[in-house]
C-alpha cells in the first residue's frame, strides 16, 4: 500500500520541522500554520482517522493523548493554553488520510470555530 504523506514525513523521506519523535509517533510543524504555534502529532501507524481506531489501538491512543500535554508544554503553550483538533472525513475538512492531532496555540481563539 502506498505510504501516506505523514508516513513519508515520519520515515524522513519528506522533510519537516520535527519537534518530537519516539517509537510510536512524531510531531512536526504544520507547513501552513493556522496559529503562531501549529504542530501535528501523528502516530507512525497509518490509521486513517480516529474513527478507524479499534481496541487494539488503545495503548497507542493513550500515548498520543499524554504526549499532547508534554509537547504543548515544551513549546511554551502553558499556562496560556492551546487547542487540539482532530478532523475526521470530508465534512470536517480532513485533507490527509492519516490520523493526526493538531496542536494550536500562541494566540487567543474563538469558540465555536467557523
Ligand atoms: P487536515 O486538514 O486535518 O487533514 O490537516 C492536514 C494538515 O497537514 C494541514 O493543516 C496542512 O497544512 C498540513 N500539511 C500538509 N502537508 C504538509 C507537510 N508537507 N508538512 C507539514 N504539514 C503539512
Amino acid at each position: 500500500m502506498e505510504k501516506t504523506l505523514f508516513q513519508k514525513i515520519a520515515d524522513k523521506e519528506i522533510p519537516a520541522a520535527m519537534v518530537y519523535e519516539d517509537e510510536l509517533c512524531v510531531a512536526f510543524r504544520d507547513v501552513a500554520p493556522a496559529a503562531p504555534v501549529h504542530v501535528l502529532l501523528v502516530p507512525r501507524k497509518p490509521l486513517r482517522d480516529i474513527a478507524s481506531a479499534t481496541a487494539e489501538d488503545a495503548e497507542l491512543l493513550a500515548h498520543l493523548m499524554l504526549k499532547v500535554g508534554d509537547i504543548a508544554r515544551d513549546l511554551g503553550l502553558e499556562p496560556g493554553g492551546f487547542r487540539t483538533v482532530m478532523n475526521t472525513g470530508a465534512d470536517a475538512g480532513q485533507t490527509v488520510p492519516h490520523l493526526h492531532i493538531h496542536i494550536l496555540g500562541g494566540r487567543s481563539m474563538q469558540w465555536p470555530p467557523g
